[in-house]
């Protein structure tokens, strides 16, 4: 026997063709396109919290900032939807963030939905309700909308105009905005909420389904204190994700 090898000769083959088909095992599953494409299931939400650094937004009368509001929520939805999707903030934190850096965020990533959160604000103190918003360009209107994006964004390799992106998705934006609103009214049913389209910057440049939700006016007292309230944003939460879970259900 030799002194190299303590196994009997049938034992050693029977050990090597054993790692031999765990090797070609291993391989076999990590080129199993079933596989790669379980891995790429998780469907991507981005979340843009609105405002942010000295961009302060709206404020409310008891000096609640709109940045906070849309952050605080923008982490709440984040909670409601970590289990199923897959969640990526614009920002995290309290800084400033380029509005086309917000889209070409999403465009990178290869986003499924993008949802930038607002928080409104008017003059009028008795404005109320909430507003979901897609991008629809207004007839004659000469839109000040053509700033180019920061960064050269993937569907440019498809002479796409960078105005242009989100009208290809006007239809399923707008079918976003219904699925949401109806569940968050199944949620909240004393808040009013309208859905409008509307030339949107920050939403110009997304190219896939993509609203902006505002969740009322921070200038009207009783409004900004349910936005101070964390039961009230949880109920919004669970609104806004179910109303996802019905668009990937019913839409795409
Ligand atoms: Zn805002």
């Amino acid at each position: 026997m030799s002194v190299f090898c303590k196994f009997h000769p049938i034992k050693h083959n029977f050990v090597v063709m054993f790692l031999v088909v765990m090797l070609v095992c291993a391989l076999a599953t990590e080129a199993n396109p079933k596989r790669m494409i379980f891995g790429k299931q998780k469907k991507i939400i981005v979340l843009d919290p609105g405002h942010g650094g000295h961009d302060k937004g709206a404020q409310g009368p008891d000096e609640t900032f709109e940045k906070n509001v849309t952050l605080t929520l923008a982490r709440i939805i984040a909670e409601e939807l970590g289990n199923t999707y897959k969640v990526i903030l614009t920002r995290t934190d309290d800084y400033w963030l380029d509005i086309h850096a917000r889209t070409a965020a999403a465009n990178h990533l290869e986003a499924d939905l993008f949802i930038s959160i607002h928080a409104g604000g008017s003059f009028l103190h008795q404005a109320s309700g909430m507003s979901l918003y897609y991008f629809k360009e207004t007839s004659g209107s000469t839109l000040t909308l053509k700033t180019e994006p920061s960064k050269p964004l993937k569907s440019i390799n498809t002479l796409t105009p960078w105005t242009n992106i989100q009208k290809r998705h006007q239809t399923t934006s707008q079918a976003l905005a219904e699925l949401i609103q109806n569940r968050i009214n199944e949620q909240i049913i004393f808040i009013e909420s309208e859905i409008q389209g509307a030339p949107l910057k920050v939403l110009e440049g997304a190219d896939m389904p993509a609203i902006l939700v505002e969740i009322g006016y921070i200038t009207n007292p009783a409004e900004e204190k349910s936005m101070r309230d964390i039961s009230v944003l949880s109920d919004i939460a669970k609104g806004i994700r179910s109303g996802i879970d019905d668009f990937f259900e019913k839409v795409q």
